[in-house]
């Protein structure tokens, strides 16, 4: 999905979604696996990350699809969020980035019911793009 807005270039020259610091070790989609003896320096890599990005292709688990956009709960609301840490996508106008997301909007919030278990609590990482669910 990302790449309808920045090329399959630089997403694999990037891979900031497929590794992990301990402190945003709640990001890992929960159908990825990491590689455990990379956390002594520091990192942990997804077991699917090649050279030249995700060894899954098309068959990306639901969040890793969706990223750098997540569902999140805030509060009483659910909200689209921008991870910051997306470089290719932050150096986008924001404007843009969120008329994308507003246009998958539904899509994502379909998905997110289907599976309740790509929803997070918010984090200051991200960005509130908008706020799909009230209550
Ligand atoms: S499954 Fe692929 S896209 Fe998802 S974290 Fe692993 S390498 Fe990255």
């Amino acid at each position: 999905m990302v790449h309808q807005l920045i090329s399959a270039e630089e997403c694999a020259e990037c891979k900031g979604c497929c590794f992990f610091g301990k402190n945003d070790a709640w990001e890992i989609p929960s159908a990825v696996t990491v590689n455990g003896d990379e956390y002594s320096a520091g990192l942990l890599y997804c077991d699917q990350l090649g050279h030249n990005g995700c060894l899954l292709g098309g068959n990306k688990p639901i969040e890793c699809a969706m990223f750098p956009f997540r569902v999140m709960r805030l509060g009483e609301q659910t909200v689209i969020a921008l991870a910051r840490y997306c470089k290719p996508v932050m150096q986008l106008p924001l404007n843009r980035v969120a008329r994308f997301a507003s246009d998958k909007a539904e899509a994502f919030l379909a998905l997110a019911r289907k599976n309740p278990e790509i929803v997070k609590e918010y984090n200051r990482e991200y960005i509130v793009l908008m706020v799909v669910q009230e209550g």
